[in-house]
């Protein structure tokens, strides 16, 4: 087999074989096919697409270059959930442990943050003590104990995923919905669960900018988990504006702590509750509509917020901060951003928000930066919001006090005023199952 004739009649629109696509994928990893080969390939997917048959092959020869977690050991269904990406999407601490808390089972390996948008794995470690860097058998046994552990990658989940970003980042074809699908979900297969729920986010702090490209994306997504034998569902999610009012890590724990208390934002306990229910069907735990009835109860009587403490306390986190968030430290300088006009906010430029935040300190412009657990920003006016001249938009908070102008001027940037009330959108857009597209906008 030659790579030029894999290439050449991928080129033509040609459909690759499975040998083909399995010699291509682990000549690669293996180094025998070198990157201008593979760039060229990637191009070559960029504007001929794959079909479903394809991808799945692709997708599941990607996984198999890595670790395969094995969670059969523990009994039950295990269902993962993966998010896009997002400012102020702090869900995953929220919906495991509903999830839990319902008798679900969530064993889930998350990510840090990157660019303008956070990660659970740091949001986490804000919490004083929290181990994220757990061996496999403990892990196993905090699930089987508590229902949920929520930890960093561990091992080598796809490396060929990793390598082959690497080469889409400096060959102009990130931006491929196939190439985005087979990336994501060659972790998820490896991550061993047996069913996902994929949170696809649309709009200005997303990757996806357009819901009919999302819709596309988290199609392609469904169809790989299910070939694969993994019952999947997507959720298309508004990232036009970010979720909940606190953007940055400890901030963003304390209101997952609200949340589960049934004092959070309501754009957050909805699309957590959403995405909850959808993990429940997926967990076979009864119809949608059970589902979320089971996840709503779990919130109002506390069951989820005990989860989550049992979590924090088995990996070695402080409880006593969630049982109290006051005691959580505080950043030392604040700013605050007030309205210069009357108006109704018509639009959040969602991606500046989380931009402002990480030059406040709460995350990183480039890979293992140090980030300043306390900083963020605690948005006071969303999208929807009438203010009044002077009125708080945000409160920034740093230990960088040369931040402040620089977060202030972005954060006003982000922000559209308009004298008409803007039309409200639903949060959750589309599902996507293997039965079809259901739109909630239309
Ligand atoms: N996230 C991933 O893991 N891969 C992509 O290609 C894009 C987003």
């Amino acid at each position: 087999m030659r790579m030029y004739d894999i290439i050449m009649k991928k080129r033509n629109g040609g459909m690759l074989t499975k040998a083909e696509i399995e010699y291509m994928i682990n000549a690669y990893v293996a180094g025998s096919i070198p990157d201008y080969q593979m760039s060229a390939m990637l191009m070559a997917i960029y504007f001929q697409g794959m079909t479903d048959a394809e991808l799945s092959v692709m997708t599941l020869c990607m996984a198999h270059s890595g670790d395969m977690i094995d969670l059969s050991s523990i009994p039950g269904i295990k269902v993962d959930k993966h998010s896009t990406g997002g400012v102020g999407d702090k869900t995953t601490l929220i919906v495991a442990p509903i999830v839990a808390a319902c008798g679900g089972r969530v064993a889930k390996m998350s990510g840090r943050g990157l660019g303008h948008t956070g990660g659970t794995v740091d949001k986490m470690e804000s919490i004083p003590g929290m181990r994220t860097a757990i061996a496999e058998e403990e892990f196993f046994a905090i699930v089987k104990e508590h229902g949920l552990s929520v930890i960093g990658q561990s091992g080598e989940l796809a490396p060929a995923d990793k390598k082959l970003y690497a080469l889409r980042d400096v060959t102009a074809t990130v931006e491929s919905i196939p190439l985005i699908a087979s990336s994501i979900m060659s972790k998820k297969l490896a991550a061993g669960s047996d069913a996902i729920l994929l949170d696809v986010k649309t709009g200005s702090g997303a990757f996806m900018k357009t819901v009919e490209d999302s819709i596309n994306l988290a199609e392609k997504m469904v169809a790989i988990g299910e070939r694969n034998g993994r019952k999947t569902v997507a959720l298309i999610t508004d990232m036009d504006i970010p979720l909940g009012h606190a953007i940055g890590n400890s901030l963003e724990i304390v209101e997952v702590v609200k949340t589960l208390q049934g004092n959070g934002p309501i754009d957050l306990l909805q699309e957590s509750l959403e995405i909850a229910a959808n993990m429940l069907y997926l967990s076979q735990k009864g119809t949608l509509a059970f589902c979320r009835k089971l996840a709503a109860r779990a919130v109002a009587d506390g069951s989820a917020f005990q989860k989550l403490v049992a979590m924090v306390a088995a990996q070695g986190g402080a409880i006593d901060v969630l049982q109290d968030t006051e005691k959580f430290a505080k950043a030392p300088c604040r700013g605050t951003v007030r309205a210069d006009r009357d108006g109704f906010i018509s639009r959040m430029h969602t991606e500046k928000c989380g931009m402002a935040s990480v030059l406040l300190g709460a995350g990183r412009e480039v890979k293992d930066a140090p980030i300043d657990f306390s900083a963020g920003i605690i948005m006071e006016k969303k999208t929807g919001d009438y203010v009044k001249k002077g009125d708080v938009l945000a409160t920034l908070f740093t230990a960088k006090k040369e931040s402040l102008a620089p977060a202030t001027a972005l954060y006003r940037e982000a922000l559209t005023f308009d004298g008409a009330v803007p039309v409200e959108k639903p949060l959750v857009l589309a599902r996507i199952t293997a039965e079809g597209v259901e739109r909630y906008d239309q």
